[in-house]
């Protein structure tokens, strides 16, 4: 499997989670950088780097990043849900790095189908792009691809020697133009 150990998508995986990873201490380490957490015995303001929700806390990255406890225990596509309506970031890779850092996104796994799609079509409506149709992108539309993608199942890009997360990217072109089976 070179050829998966050589894709730009999977350096990146690899990198962000070595730099995560590197930390033995998982749960004194920053979920972002790796980095040791602070833990103070006073409370700051903090924004959730994921739901962008100011919350007071006493741990801190000395980096600067923050996660909310709640986008911290968040699975996969709860946090794709949670991101299609409180991301503001308009490039697709700024977004994709983003969910890669989340402990709920593993190397392997189903929930790479559904990301891809989320992120193309969040940047989209973030860029205020309308579908083919003249129609703005909505939550309702990411939604649908985050469903559509969350049926290419797991395994797939394996037995079917095309990945799932690039099929993911034919869902957010299929939801930009409203292509059909018939259309
Ligand atoms: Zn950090
Ligand atoms: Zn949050």
């Amino acid at each position: 499997m070179d050829y998966l150990n050589n894709s730009i998508y999977t350096q990146m995986f690899l990198h962000i989670k070595a730099m995560r990873n590197n930390n033995d201490r998982h749960q004194f380490a920053c979920m972002i950088c790796g980095d040791e957490l602070v833990y103070d015995t006073k409370s700051n303001d903090y924004e959730c780097m994921y739901c962008h929700e100011v919350q007071q806390s006493q741990i801190y990255c000395p980096n600067g990043h923050f996660v909310c406890d709640e986008c911290h225990s968040s699975d996969a596509i709860g946090l794709l849900q949670m991101m299609l309506v409180h991301e503001t970031e308009t490039n697709p890779i700024e977004i994709v790095e983003k969910a890669f850092v989340h402990q709920s996104f593993s190397f392997h796994g189903p929930e790479h189908h559904s990301f891809v799609p989320t992120a193309i079509l969040i940047a989209l409506k973030n860029r205020n792009v309308a579908r083919s149709d003249g129609e703005s992108i909505t939550d309702e539309i990411i939604l649908e691809g985050i469903r559509r993608g969350s049926k290419i199942p797991g395994g797939f890009c394996g037995y079917a020697e095309a990945c799932g997360a690039c099929v993911g990217v034919g869902v957010a072109i299929a939801l930009f133009t409203g292509s059909t089976p018939k259309k």
